[in-house]
């Protein structure tokens, strides 16, 4: 479903990526960790081609993208072809603060895909009841929780039928008491097939939900292995260092 291979990304002389490669398959979870500043933003960025690697392969479903000196940056066609294939949640929530909930989840099946109104209105009210929000399809963002929030943001993503979702750490701006319900909705839509890259620092969420886990170090996948191998039962010394910080 999704390898990246060799990704390297600079900005300016600031090398950040050097070399990172993932691989997922179709209904896998993998899970990204590491410290702050290894790069893992900047990888799930040029996953769905919001940052240019310099250098690298990538290929999702059927998009493949080389990247290297003298090759021409995709156009933009094929990005916008790639990004409705990726869906993508943030930490802030990005929601568009002057269209209702509902609003947010058909701007873009209706402006993007081309679908009716009544018919992404339907998607939407379906996707809002499957995140736990159907009574708040006429509210505006500004008069929601943070958690709710993230759950519009990951039934608008859904809205656009990804095949892979991406979540750079979607609880890490919510207060503690509503991690848990932006947590539950990753979690069923792991138990439904969904493929998912997802940088978090919720170690047992992690631990429980992950077909594999990577660890990023200074720019590239340092380790690769399932939970158990990776948070569970770390062998390497770096390995144990990172994760000793979070008990
Ligand atoms: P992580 O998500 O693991 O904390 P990031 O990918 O956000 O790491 O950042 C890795 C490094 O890249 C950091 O040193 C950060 O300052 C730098 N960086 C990220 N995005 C940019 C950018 N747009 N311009 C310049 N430097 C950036
Ligand atoms: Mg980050």
């Amino acid at each position: 479903m999704l390898a990246a291979q060799n990704i390297h990304k600079s900005f300016g002389d600031h090398h950040v990526l050097k070399g990172a490669s993932l691989s997922v398959q179709r209904g896998e979870v993998v899970t990204l960790i590491g410290a702050s500043g290894s790069g893992k933003s900047t990888f799930l960025r040029c996953l769905n081609l919001l940052e240019t690697p310099q250098q690298g392969e990538l290929a999702i479903g059927a998009h493949r993208f080389k990247f290297g000196t003298g090759l021409r940056a995709p156009d933009d066609a094929k990005l916008a072809a790639l990004r409705q294939n990726v869906g993508m949640v943030f930490q802030h929530f990005n929601l568009f603060p002057h269209m209702t909930v509902l609003g947010n989840l058909t701007e873009g099946p209706v402006q993007v895909k081309g679908m009716s109104k009544p018919d992404a209105e339907a998607l939407g009210r379906d996707l809002l009841a499957k995140v736990g929000l159907a009574d708040k399809a006429d509210a505006y963002p500004s008069r929601l929780s943070g958690g709710q929030k993230q759950r519009v943001a990951i039934a608008r993503a859904l809205a656009m039928k990804p095949d892979v979702m991406l979540f750079d750490e979607p609880t890490s701006a919510l207060d503690p008491e509503l991690v848990g319900e932006v947590l539950a909705v990753i979690r069923s839509l792991a138990a439904e097939g969904m493929t998912m890259v997802l940088v978090t620092h919720e170690m047992s969420f992690a631990a429980d939900v992950s077909s594999r886990v990577g660890f990023m170090n200074d720019g590239v996948m340092a380790e690769t292995g399932t939970a158990e191998e990776i948070i569970r039962k770390p062998s390497s010394e770096r390995l144990k260092a990172f994760l000793s910080r979070f008990h």
